[in-house]
């Protein structure tokens, strides 16, 4: 019926029909849908079966500099900057209230392009994507942005009336990757916007689509021309002349720590416009002997293969006591074995195709990488069907730290489930990576939990859960997944300047 549990090899059978039209496929610059300067197109591709869905208008640095041209001139003369808060509070929310509208052709559109479950963009992501809008125009409606404080002559050097002031930094360049397209509009597009920026947002090469309907509803909800640009294009063009261009005053980036450190370098060398990175991870997930197994073996499933194991955050070192470790890794397999892989557009699907042969590649070249390091394959390690990105539930036990599988981010539903004896020896190999971006405890005794919160050096501890992203919580990495943090009232501070007024007081009658 289209929906396998994995290990059956069969072919998959002809992909569903999407319920959806694409209409949007040009750039979006300056309100205008427009064709690149070069009029060249590129494919982006179904990744259920690796057939093109549409050509979209390739922008490279040309198209970058008509749109950064927009993004100043809205910037620097619009309304945009200038307006009160409650009022581009108001346009938020009415494109809160039109994205909800159009839920299900942008939760197909999301699907198609991404291979993610159609029912996990339609009831999870675009609902949380409204609510980022609608709790970045709640802030700004409501609350003044950032610390606007005011003394007069109390300063321990001089009489002076002092402002300080905070004010939307100008033009911030963003660019995203594949892996949650709508999601990552969102987490950067919200909070840039509700300071009063103005964007050229470059989508990732893979996944074009949504962001050019999201924008259009934007303009539709009542956004000036300008203030949000779109360009649809590849990384090394489009990307590295957002990256070094001189007029852009802020980069935000999310994708590999190999081209964040790029666009680190591209932004220092040119006008070193301050730069936020949400890069990789190898978050580890530590079950203690106290918990539940059953619930243990579900979040870590959960912790790994959500989104087809696509997730920065993604809990891929399962580090399990060694009391339960048995009978997890049975368990482990057995909901392995059970998981739902199939087109993501059938209902009760839970695991689609990974998003291009790329990362398929990779993925599997991984799984021959643990196989060949001792690594015992528990389950899973092929492909499913012939064609389309479609990859077994995969589990490895007997995983040792200096495998490769237990060091590299694989970015793919490959779960790697190490040994642990006792608290000490799991906060010290948890934290022996470069990357530190989450962790994940399970276990039923506070001051295990006190102690881990404290000890692991990451951006996020899920205590007995996993994957909470809640608008108002901070999301970031330490170490070399990144610098700044997303969403919550932190994120504000990245496209906010501070700036100080100072006037001297002339004989005041006090200090
Ligand atoms: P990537 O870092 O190459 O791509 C992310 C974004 O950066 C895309 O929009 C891409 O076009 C752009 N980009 C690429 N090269 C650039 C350059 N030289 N200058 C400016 N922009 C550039 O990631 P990818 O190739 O799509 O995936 C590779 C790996 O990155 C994955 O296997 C995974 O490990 C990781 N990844 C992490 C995240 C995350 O959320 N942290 C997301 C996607 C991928």
């Amino acid at each position: 019926s289209g929906i396998q549990t994995f290990g059956t090899a069969a072919a998959l059978e002809e992909p569903i029909t999407p319920p959806v039209q694409v209409n949007y496929t040009k750039l979006l610059i300056n309100g205008q849908f427009v064709d690149s300067a070069s009029g060249k197109t590129f494919p982006t591709l179904d990744p259920r079966t690796g057939e093109v869905i549409a050509h979209v208008s390739e922008g490279d640095a040309e198209d970058i500099n008509r749109a950064v041209s927009a993004a100043r001139k809205a910037f620097d003369e619009g309304p945009w900057p200038k307006m009160t808060g409650y009022a581009r509070s108001r346009i938020l929310n009415r494109f809160a209230d039109l994205v909800e509208e159009h839920n299900d052709e942008l939760a197909a559109l999301e699907t198609w392009d991404n291979g993610k479950p159609y029912e996990q963009s339609a009831l999870s992501e675009i609902p949380t994507f409204c609510r980022l809008f609608r709790y970045y125009a709640g802030m700004i409606s409501n609350c003044r942005l950032g610390r606007q404080d005011t003394w007069s002559g109390s300063s321990a050097d001089s009489s002076h009336h002092v402002q300080v002031l905070h004010e939307p930094i100008g033009v911030a360049g963003q660019i995203i990757p594949w892996n949650f397209p709508l999601l990552m509009f969102a987490w950067k597009v919200g909070p840039a916007l509700a300071c009063g920026n103005t964007i050229v947002l470059k989508t990732a090469e893979q996944t074009p689509l949504t962001a050019l309907y999201a924008a259009k509803l934007l303009q539709e909800a009542g956004l000036p021309d300008g203030v949000l640009n779109v360009i649809s294009g590849y990384g090394p063009t489009a990307g590295a002349a957002l990256a070094s261009h001189m007029d852009v005053d802020k980069l935000a980036f999310t994708g590999s720590t190999e081209t964040g450190k790029i666009v680190l370098e591209l932004a220092a060398k040119s006008n070193l416009k301050p730069v936020t990175l949400e890069l990789g991870g190898k978050s580890p997930m530590i079950i203690f002997d106290d918990a539940d197994v059953d619930k243990a073996v579900e979040l870590a499933h959960f912790a790994l293969f959500f989104n087809q194991g696509q997730c920065c955050c993604a809990g891929s070192r399962t580090f399990v006591h060694e009391r339960v470790y048995d009978e997890f890794v049975e368990k482990a397999k057995a909901r392995a074995l059970r998981r739902v892989v199939g087109d993501p557009f059938k209902k009760g699907v839970e695991q689609g195709p990974q998003i291009d042969d790329e990362q398929f590649n990779k993925v599997m070249r991984y799984i021959r990488s643990g196989v060949g390091s001792g690594a015992t394959l528990v389950s899973g390690g092929d492909r499913i069907g012939n064609k389309g990105y479609y990859i077994q539930p995969t589990i490895f036990s007997n995983v040792k730290d200096e495998m490769e599988i237990a060091k590299d981010e694989i970015f793919g539903p490959v779960q790697s489930i190490l040994k642990f004896k006792d608290i000490d020896e799991v906060i010290r190999r948890a934290n022996a990576s470069h990357y530190g971006l989450a962790a994940g405890v399970f276990t039923s005794n506070i001051d295990k939990a006190n102690t881990l919160t404290r000890a692991l050096r990451a951006g996020t501890i899920w205590i007995n859960c996993f994957d909470v992203f809640d608008a108002a919580i901070p999301f970031g990495g330490y170490k070399m997944s990144g610098h700044g943090r997303e969403k919550g009232i932190d994120s504000l501070k990245n496209y906010l300047q501070i700036k100080a007024v100072v006037t001297p007081l002339k004989n005041p009658a006090w200090l």
